[in-house]
């Protein structure tokens, strides 16, 4: 029986159900995408099969209960052919019910189409409506078609005796029974709950519509050429030019596209036949299609095509799917033909898949047996044996074997063997880590957080959720994009930085209004942050420079040193040593600014930890060890973060920001020799008082004064201070008058402000972050209510007290694009992050810019 229908009229103004026709009222945003798409086909005259379009609000009352005149509706389409049914919601990515095929297919049309098309094609079409209504529409069990031979002459007949079997009813005969419970089952499906939450997880509303095309069938079955496909005129990989699809004849929807269908390549191709050699005539035609499509709509478009006896019909166009890299060369290709400006460009790409051109990534499509999981620290993917311990990374490096390093954490003492690695794993830590920091740092892919996963160092083993046991020496992959690992070795994607990306980053340096500075300890880092065309270094940590095997042993004597002197006598033989360090890097950023951060750490990071390190600082000393282990265990701190560190060791300990002081003036004066004046920052961490300032800054002017002496060269230097703690950010005022710049160094300044720690948070972050406890993790993107609003009132109170200070943020914060938006509306002058993160925040800062402009 029918089901009740409402009296809705069913016309052409009707908004609600639409017969598509170019000044029809439909729209992406009551519609769908693809009822819009429709209509825009229909405006440039494509060859689009009659279509009714129905709303967001209409589907939503179908799924009620409440159908529309469907008679009147299937009178505005050839009342004699068939009819299909698509989903058409706003967003494609946000899925929706399969399209129903082959409406309006029953005994009569069957006995009718066999005269005109044949029997096969006849069968086909009224076996796969069967099929489609009684799994989508009647829920039927799909297994009820596994045995049926679907070439059998009595396939129909097989359908419907088992649809009658399963229904408890004859299969329906009327077209309107058949249509209204096609729509039914599609705008229900849309609203059940698992639908709901599939699409939520892929960002769409939570009271998201569905709008549904209903079109007529261009059958792709019959005489002459007939058949569908797809084609589109770029490579979805590269985003090359490239005509490339799928067609097979005789067939309908996708089937071209099914895994295992003879279907022939859509350009001449020596790897089998084409469409261009079947049917030349269609093949231009499409091309011709896409081509139009592509400068009308302003997009790469893949036409879903059916071809009936030679003429082509196109049924619906669908943004092509494409790579990060091939949305760049897409973008980039668009702007220069002229059909889209290069703002749009810009705006077309989101700032984070960037990410996907700058590092390793495993293939999309290649198997992930993911053996555990942890928080994605530093984006890209590598493989590598397993090994537990710095030096045995540097002994795999030198054998040349790629290798993984797997620690419960990491610490300064690791970071050649973080070099020497491919990727590198924790157990501990969080987003501002060391492993997380170094590993950006370095574009070294790392997970940190993997408690998933239990770490047995002792035993050399991993140990998985799923009761795996990983040795070292076993290979493995580390996903650093998602936060992965993964055991084997999957098939991977290069980084791929081709001259697309070159000229979209020259457009958004165009485009943007705050600068982008990178964090870059060594030569190397600085090398990098010229490859990514940052305008200059925003944090160099020299501390980073202590670390190399002959430096480690000066430091350690200079710690241990009882008096002045002697600590003068070791920091001696660093100086020279630090001089070459900031004259390379001087020469490598060409005159572009550099910020020096005075040494930071507490001192005790330094020093061994385990017996045999002891051992052999005390035989580098000539002590006793006992001597040693002593003075080692009276150095350490119950809180070292907040202990003997930044600024207080520069104050009681002034000898190590002198020499500092000192190398950094002489490089300076080097550099200066064959290039243009550097006028290098120098900066004070962990400043709280005004007072500490005014003690460093009487000391480096005296140092400062002595050089220019000695040398009988004249240089300027600027002094800041990083303002890290909410101290210092409160005082701002007080702080300013006696430096250039302020650089807010959020890591810390998150730590302080939430009393939480960087290196322990990763342990609770995801509860945390699950219960709405925080909406996200505080130390990846910046907290604007909070740390936020003392960063502000920092920068206020700052330039209340001096106008010309420069203000900017070098905390990781600086390179997610959430955060570049607050500091450019906080009046940041530049953003400073890891060297890899520079085009990110390049073209996010683009973005920002573009935005403000359009409004
Ligand atoms: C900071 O605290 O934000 C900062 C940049 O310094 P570090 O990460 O070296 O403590
Ligand atoms: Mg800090």
């Amino acid at each position: 029986m029918l089901p009740p229908t409402r009296g809705a009229a069913v016309q052409q103004d009707n908004p609600d159900i639409t017969f598509i026709t170019a000044s029809a009222p439909v729209a992406t945003a009551s519609h769908g995408g693809r009822a819009k798409c429709l209509q825009r086909l229909v405006r440039l005259d494509l060859p689009v099969p009659r279509t009714v379009a129905l709303s967001f609000d209409e589907v939503h009352r179908i799924a009620a209960g409440d159908t529309p005149d469907l008679e009147a509706l299937i009178a505005l389409l050839n009342p004699d052919g068939l009819i299909c049914v698509r989903p058409s919601s706003e967003d494609p990515d946000w899925g929706g019910p399969g399209a129903v095929l082959n409406i309006g297919m029953n005994d009569a049309r069957h006995a009718s189409l066999s005269k005109t098309l044949g029997a096969a094609a006849a069968n086909a079409l009224y076996a796969r409506f069967i099929q489609s209504y009684s799994i989508h529409v009647a829920r039927l069990d799909p297994d009820m078609f596994d045995d049926m031979d679907m070439q059998a002459d009595d396939i129909c007949e097989q359908a419907l005796d088992a649809y009658e079997f399963e229904a408890e009813e004859p299969f329906p005969q009327d077209v309107s029974q058949q249509l209204g419970g096609v729509l039914r089952s599609m705008a229900r499906a849309w609203e059940g709950t698992s639908a709901r939450l599939l699409r939520q997880a892929k960002g769409a509303p939570a009271d998201a519509g569905l709008g549904l095309v209903v079109q007529e069938m261009v059958l792709g079955l019959g005489l002459g050429e007939c058949g569908s496909g797809v084609l589109q005129l770029v490579n979805s990989t590269t985003g090359l030019p490239q005509t490339t699809g799928r067609y097979l004849s005789q067939s309908q929807g996708r089937d071209a596209l099914e895994t295992g269908a003879a279907s022939l390549y859509i350009e001449r191709d020596t790897r089998g036949p084409s469409l261009e050699e079947q049917a030349p005539a269609a093949f231009e035609a499409l091309k011709a299609h896409a081509a139009l499509m592509r400068e009308k709509l302003r997009e790469e478009m893949q036409i879903e095509f059916t071809i009936d006896n030679g003429r082509v019909h196109i049924l619906d166009g669908v943004r092509v799917q494409r790579s990060a890299r091939a949305a760049v060369r897409i973008a980039v290709r668009l702007a220069e033909d002229g059909i889209i400006s290069r703002e749009e460009a810009l705006m077309r790409i989101e700032p984070r898949a960037l990410n996907e051109l700058l590092h390793r990534q495993i293939d999309p499509k290649a198997k992930r047996d993911v053996i555990g999981t942890g928080i994605a620290a530093s984006p890209g993917a590598a493989t590598g044996r397993i090994v537990f311990s710095a030096a045995a990374a540097q002994a795999s490096a030198a054998r040349g074997e790629a290798c993984v390093l797997v620690r419960r954490e990491t610490n300064p003492e690791d970071i050649r063997g973080m070099h020497a690695a491919s990727a590198v794993l924790t157990e501990r830590g969080g987003i501002t880590s060391h492993a997380a920091v170094i590993g950006r740092g370095l574009g070294l892919p790392c997970v940190v957080g993997a408690s998933s996963i239990r770490f047995q160092p002792k035993k050399r083993a991993l140990a998985t959720a799923d009761g795996r046991v990983f040795r070292e020496g076993d290979i493995i992959t580390v996903d650093g994009s998602e936060g992965q690992i993964l055991a084997g070795e999957p098939a991977m994607h290069e980084a791929a930085l081709d001259d697309a990306f070159q000229t979209l980053m020259a457009w958004a340096d165009a485009a943007r209004d705050i600068d982008v500075r990178a964090n870059a300890d060594t030569p190397a880092d600085a090398q990098t942050a010229r490859n990514f065309k940052a305008n200059g270094i925003g944090l160099c940590r020299t501390e980073h420079m202590f670390f190399d095997a002959d430096r480690l042993t000066v430091m350690r004597e200079m710690i241990f040193a009882d008096a002045s002197d002697d600590r003068r006598s070791a920091l001696e033989q660093l100086l020279p040593m630090q001089r070459e360090d900031f004259t390379e890097l001087f020469r490598i950023m060409e005159g572009q600014p550099v910020c020096i951060r005075l040494f930071d750490p507490p001192l005790h990071e330094f020093l061994p930890t385990d017996r045999s390190g002891l051992r052999d600082l005390a035989e580098a000393l000539s002590l006793p060890l006992s001597d040693v282990t002593r003075r080692v265990e009276a150095m350490g701190e119950y809180n070292p973060m907040l202990g003997m560190r930044g600024v207080r060791l520069g104050i009681t300990v002034p000898e190590i920001y002198d020499m500092q002081a000192r190398a950094i003036f002489e490089a300076t004066i080097a550099a200066s020799r064959d290039g243009d004046p550097v006028v290098p920052e120098i900066m004070i961490p962990l400043v709280s008082a005004k007072r500490e300032v005014e003690l460093v800054k009487t000391r480096i002017d005296a140092v400062a004064a002595a050089v220019r002496t000695v040398t009988g060269v004249k240089f300027d230097y600027r002094l800041g201070v990083m303002v890290e703690t909410p101290r210092a950010a409160l005082r701002a005022e007080d702080i300013a008058p006696h430096c250039h710049f302020f650089s807010f160094g959020t890591n810390d300044l998150t730590q302080m402000t939430y009393g939480l720690s960087r290196d322990d948070a990763g342990r609770f972050m995801s509860a945390y972050v699950q219960q709405g406890v925080y909406p996200e993790d505080p130390f990846h993107t910046l907290d604007a209510d909070g740390v936020g609003e003392l960063l502000k009132l920092g920068a206020e109170r700052g330039r209340r007290a001096r106008p010309d200070l420069t203000l900017s943020v070098c905390g990781e914060h600086g390179g997610s694009p959430e955060s570049i938006a607050f500091c450019r509306k906080a009046g940041i002058d530049y953003v400073s992050c890891s060297p890899f993160r520079v085009p990110v925040a390049r073209l996010a800062a683009a973005q920002l810019a573009i935005s403000d402009k359009i409004g």
